[in-house]
């Protein structure tokens, strides 16, 4: 183990953070039950890109404000979001993201305990290759040596995201998609690390190549999940998760399908900064927390910043599933909470009752 990992059972006594109905203020967050405000939170954004430029204040490659990824783990943590994974889709945002998970004083500030992947996202495939789809093996050197410097740390805890995206197949072709899919199946075999997969309107290719090679991986899941009810059974019965995210609740039948997931399997994720519950979502009405949300031009650090996700956005998906599953917010808190701590291995750490 490297020093990075003597900070864990540091922060790991840290105490689970109750949930204040205010964010900033009296006003910001209103609460829905009136219930939460004795009661604590602890959640996993199992799907945070926190590499992404918009937590420098860069928009489209233009500075709009300042960089303010601390405070924005620290928003999360101050509603009981004290855990997230850090996603990496490439090399360099591999190394990027376990450079920020083992960033003592970004942890030790910001409260937020981070954890990351290394991989390469279906989109991102042909990187592996070069321009006659031969195998660049000093790349996939580079992203191995990235795995076992970060699993040395105890910091790195999957593979990927690694998977399928029919949807935007003018990045990579699908037999592309697929030989990237599986060299990280190899290396989540080798390293003995669960998966972070992405599964977009795949038609049932992307259940098929799970069939076919799910032995060789211990845990996985299929994050930020848009498909249909028949395919989540379908991966529930490879013994998958599916991380759930404003995405995931878009129309009435995303919710009918969530429905179905039952909690024991599923992960909460905001995949920040995309996919937050929007006013025309069928899930709008179903949210109870809000934070002041300004234009990225008038930024004010207290603030979060209209269409761009973060963090504490994890409540909503909370909130959702809550009303979906008719429990408390709590109820879907914890049991999701420990699904992650399950599937990535994470250290137990008990709950303060303080
Ligand atoms: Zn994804």
């Amino acid at each position: 183990m490297l020093s990075c990992a003597a900070f864990v059972a540091a922060v790991g006594i840290r105490k689970a953070t109750t949930v204040r109905m205010s964010v900033h203020g009296s006003t910001a967050v209103r609460a829905g039950s009136g219930s939460m405000a004795s009661q604590k939170i602890r959640a996993m954004d199992v799907a945070l890109n926190l590499t992404d430029a918009m937590y420098k204040g860069q928009y489209n490659g233009s500075q709009k404000h300042p960089a303010d990824m601390e405070r924005v783990l620290r928003r999360g943590v101050s509603v009981g979001v004290d855990h997230a994974l850090v996603l990496a889709g490439t090399l360099s945002e591999s190394r990027e993201a376990l450079a920020l998970a083992c960033d003592e004083s970004l942890r030790a500030s910001s409260g937020c305990d981070l954890f990351c992947t290394a991989g390469v996202h279906p989109t991102r495939s042909k990187e592996l290759f070069d321009v006659h789809g031969a195998l660049q093996s000093k790349y996939l050197e580079e992203l191995r040596g990235v795995i076992e410097r970060g699993k040395a740390t105890g910091r790195l805890v999957a593979v990927g995201e690694t998977g399928l995206d029919y949807d935007r197949l003018h990045f990579c072709d699908i037999e592309t998609q697929k030989r990237s899919f599986l060299i990280q199946i190899e290396l989540a075999e080798e390293y003995e690390l669960p998966m972070l997969l992405h599964n977009r309107n795949t038609a049932g290719d992307f259940v098929a190549f799970m069939r076919a090679r799910r032995t060789r991986f211990t845990h996985g899941v299929v994050h930020s999940y848009t498909g249909s009810a028949d395919e989540a059974a379908a991966l529930l019965e490879l013994g998958l998760y599916i991380g759930l995210n404003g995405c995931s609740f878009k129309t009435e039948d995303n919710l009918d399908t969530a429905k179905t997931i039952p909690l024991e399997r599923v992960l909460v994720e905001t995949d920040g900064p995309y996919c937050g519950v929007r006013p025309t979502h069928a899930s709008a009405t179903m949210i109870r927390s809000s934070w002041p949300a300004n234009d990225k031009k008038k930024y004010e650090p207290h603030a979060t910043v209209k269409g761009r996700v973060e963090p504490c956005h994890v409540l909503h998906v909370l909130e959702i599933l809550a009303q979906l599953h008719d429990t408390s917010v709590e109820k879907v808190a914890r049991i999701t909470f420990e699904n992650s701590q399950r599937v990535f291995g994470l250290p137990i750490q008990e709950p303060s009752s303080a």
